[in-house]
């Protein structure tokens, strides 16, 4: 059979050991040799035994856990060819030609170039001896595909990345859980939310909890966005509302291009209509807890469709990631979306916001 690679790369997020059992369980299920590769790209690079055998039953149990079991990292060795070059040795010993990357788009950046730099890689083994010219005909193919694991659902060409949900389940609940006390004391509450240049989370988040004011990076705030806001915040205390929640995306900013932090928000508040304010930083608890059921289902679904991609990969098929669109799961060329998603990035810090927002749209399968 054919030996799969899985491995998880970057920043965590829950849902990613769904997405590696699922890999693991299709491949064997349909006759393949799988390993798991321990510790991202630096696994790779060290080999031994980072890259282990996979088993239908090392995969048990798995399902429901937050973060990645097989553990991920940032890897400067892989950055140079030289790291990749001893990666490529430690997948050819092992009969490895097929990688499924689980990360972000640094992560599936690095696996592009890997492929593409691939048949280089394996003709310096080759000249030195390293790997014989059978291994050298056998192995000058290396097939590569992606699923996205994080929590800002930041990727172009996908309609939710893995981990998205579950951060917003966990969002919800601190909301919910801060509400209760602020309802006791009439307090407002900013919460700031991760999202990194995306304000899906706060969007979402907003929307799901009643908030009366949401900075994202996407919508810059008026000018007056200090009036305007105190005048909704009194308005809806007047109405009888006890409590206000207004949350801030780390990304977001004003029409300057300066951050909005949670501290700026408190001051306006606190200042202007002398309530008593608290702002709760959420940071890694996002991040943290089980996956949700729809990330346990979006990661198994995307998984399965990383194997099957992977056995109907021909000689000249190049990387894809696999994505949500709508409710059907999908394969997109890969660097088309990282290029996509990297170009969004760009706009974004040079203020250029509806090129950013056009660029990253839903998914553009259609
Ligand atoms: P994410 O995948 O979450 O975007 P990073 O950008 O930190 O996270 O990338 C994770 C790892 O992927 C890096 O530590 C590095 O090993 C590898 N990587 C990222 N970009 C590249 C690149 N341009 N070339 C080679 N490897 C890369």
């Amino acid at each position: 059979g054919r030996g799969i690679a899985v491995f998880t790369s970057g920043g965590d997020s829950q849902g990613m050991n769904a997405a590696v059992r699922a890999v693991v369980r299709f491949g064997i299920y349909l006759g393949a040799k799988v390993y798991f590769i321990k510790e991202g790209y630096q696994g790779m690079v060290d080999g031994g035994e980072n890259i282990v055998e996979a088993t239908w039953s090392s995969v048990s149990g798995n399902l429901h856990k937050g973060g990645t079991i097989i553990g991920s990292a940032r890897c400067k060795d892989f950055r140079v060819r030289e790291g990749r070059l001893k990666a490529a040795r430690n997948l050819i010993n092992r009969g490895i030609t097929n990688l499924v990357v689980i990360g972000g788009d640094g992560s599936l950046t690095g696996a592009n170039l890997f492929r593409h730099e691939w048949s280089s890689l394996v003709d310096e083994l080759a000249e030195k001896g390293v790997v014989t010219a059978e291994a050298k005909s056998k192995y000058s193919n290396l097939y590569i595909v992606g699923m996205v694991g994080s929590i800002d659902n930041d990727f172009c060409g996908t309609d939710m990345t893995i981990g998205t949900d579950s951060a917003l389940h966990r969002i919800i609940e601190s909301i919910d859980a801060i509400a209760a006390t602020a309802y006791s004391h009439q307090r407002t509450f900013i919460m700031e939310v991760m999202g990194r240049h995306c304000g899906f989370l706060a969007l979402a988040a907003s929307l799901a909890s009643e908030a009366d004011y949401v900075f994202i990076p996407e919508w810059l705030p008026e000018a007056d966005w200090p009036s305007r806001m105190c005048k909704k915040l009194s308005s809806e205390r007047e109405a009888g509302q006890r409590i206000n929640i207004i949350i801030v995306s780390e990304g977001a900013v004003d029409r300057d291009g300066n951050t909005i932090t949670s501290e700026m928000v408190k001051d306006v508040v606190v200042k202007n209509l002398h309530q008593d304010a608290r702002i709760t930083v959420l940071g890694h608890v996002q991040r943290g807890g089980g996956p949700s059921a729809f990330d346990r289902v979006l990661a198994c679904r995307m998984g399965a469709e990383a194997v099957l991609a992977l056995m109907e990969a021909e000689a000249e098929t190049e990387p894809c990631v696999v994505s949500l669109d709508g409710n059907q799961v999908i394969r997109l060329p890969l660097m088309e979306c990282v290029k996509r998603t990297q170009a969004v990035s760009k706009a974004m810090s040079e203020q250029n916001w509806d090129v950013a927002v056009q660029l990253r749209g839903r998914s553009f399968a259609r």
